[in-house]
């Protein structure tokens, strides 16, 4: 074979070739069979191969593949619009802006945030507050935002300082505090945040409602974002939830925010939308923020060659029905209990668990030195072993981060199709199990 000029995640590392995937399994070229046990990038919700979804992508293919925007609309588009504005259980109208990548939709947002108040004369009001413990994609404007020591660190000069206070992270709470006694003094943070910064320079506010990657799913407590939503409006600042990996079902609601019901001002939306079968992403924003824009310069200055692609627009439009027909939100909820306390009972006699969290089939494990219960040594590299290991037994898990004060930490996210089964889910427990008991027997 020829050698291969392809740049992969990490250069040193052979990766099995995919050649098919079915439901929850992925195949490789050798015939070795995976339970995609992270749905890739917590992405491909309604699993592999679906044949409706197949049908409408080549349906849209044979009318139209590409237009480009400032030239056309097209009836998925405008379609796909429609239907994430009826997803949004709220009075007022959300209006979409479709691109391609969770981060290109994080910086969307962003640069929507600032065109509001510009719009409005308030232009000094330019600055986005985050949280430390966060990812919000990968290009300059949303890395700026994201609260991830380790990716920051290469561009650090190029970065805006966007994160300015913790993360809900009761497991290891910043604050050596405790729920309920600490009066959400995480939440509190950002009204020091802001009264540092000063209102009047600020935006808006981003969080993603349960941390992904950065933090091994951290869920917050309850009343946290109710006193988030309330700081954001007493002080003027937009509340953006970034919903790429929370959205869609995959917490057991359709946008994760309806757990706690607040009604962010611009959604961000990604993975599960398209479900992976075509690069898609969103920002929606309430009448609230379009309003000035819309009476204003009367164009979002933001955009990409292929947003609002009409091939990616049927296909996502085919995966919500999908989702909605099938019922997938309730699964979410049903099936993620399930797994939540399968695996709660697993921690308990297992040393290396520290923590189980997660809502519908968003689950983050998180594993400590037995003897601490502090994260591993970094040299450990235990979540990489365990990654591995997995996939050695035909589990893929999606890796994340835990711990505060910038370590590293390990932990893995389990977050399969929504679609999985009953059986399906025992054979997942019985892998991970097995992984974990061989890698501390190392
Ligand atoms: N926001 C969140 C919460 C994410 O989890 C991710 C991807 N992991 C992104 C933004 C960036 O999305 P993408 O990788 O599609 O650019």
């Amino acid at each position: 074979m020829k050698k291969s000029l392809l740049i992969k995640p990490f250069m040193d590392e052979i990766y099995p070739k995919a050649v098919k995937g079915s439901g929850i399994y992925l195949y490789d070229e050798d015939g070795n069979k995976y339970i995609d046990g992270s749905s890739g990038a917590v992405t491909a919700s309604i699993g592999h191969g679906n044949k409706e979804i197949i049908h409408a992508m080549l349906e849209q293919a044979k009318k139209v593949s590409f237009v480009y925007r400032s030239q056309f609309t097209t009836e998925p588009a405008e379609e796909l619009a429609c239907k994430l504005n009826n997803l949004v259980d709220a009075d007022e109208p959300y209006w979409s802006f479709l691109v391609n990548s969770g981060s290109e939709a994080t910086e969307t947002a962003m640069k929507m945030a600032i065109q509001h108040w510009q719009e409005q004369g308030f232009d000094k009001k330019n600055k986005i507050l985050s949280r430390w413990i966060s990812y919000h994609g990968i290009t300059i404007g949303a890395l700026s935002m994201s609260g991830h020591v380790y990716r920051r660190a290469r561009f650090a000069p190029l970065l805006d300082e966007c994160p300015a206070v913790s993360a809900p992270y009761c497991f290891r709470c910043p604050f050596n505090l405790n729920y309920p006694t600490c009066g959400l003094f995480c939440a509190s943070e950002l009204e020091t945040a802001i009264n540092r910064v000063g209102s009047e320079r600020i935006a808006a506010f981003i969080a993603e409602p349960i941390v992904g990657a950065a933090g091994g799913v951290i869920v917050p407590p309850e009343g946290y974002y109710q006193k988030i939503k309330e700081i954001c409006e007493k002080n003027n600042i937009l509340f953006i939830a970034d919903e790429v990996m929370t959205g869609m079902g995959r917490t057991g609601k359709m946008f994760a925010m309806e757990h706690w019901n607040v009604k962010p001002d611009l959604i961000v939306l990604g993975k599960g939308i398209s479900s992976g079968y075509s690069p898609l992403a969103a920002t929606l924003a309430s009448k609230k923020v379009m309003d000035p824009i819309l009476s204003g310069s009367k164009s979002v200055m933001s955009g990409h060659t292929f947003s609002a692609n009409p091939q990616s627009a049927a296909t996502a439009l085919a995966v919500i029905h999908y989702i909605e027909r099938m019922k997938l939100i309730d699964h979410s909820c049903k099936n993620g209990s399930y797994l939540i306390e399968k695996l709660k009972n697993m921690a308990k006699n297992n040393p290396i668990i520290g923590d189980v969290r997660g809502k519908g089939l968003m689950i983050g494990v998180e594993f400590v030195d037995p003897l601490t219960k502090e994260p591993f040594p970094t040299v450990e590299q235990m979540t990489t072993r365990v990654i591995k290991k997995a996939r050695e037994k035909g589990l893929i898990l999606y890796p994340a981060n835990a711990g505060k004060d910038g370590l590293v930490g390990d932990a893995v996210i389990i977050a399969p199709p929504l679609i999985i089964k009953k059986k399906e889910m025992k054979q997942l427990l019985s892998i991970f199990e097995e992984t974990l008991r061989e890698i501390q027997l190392k």
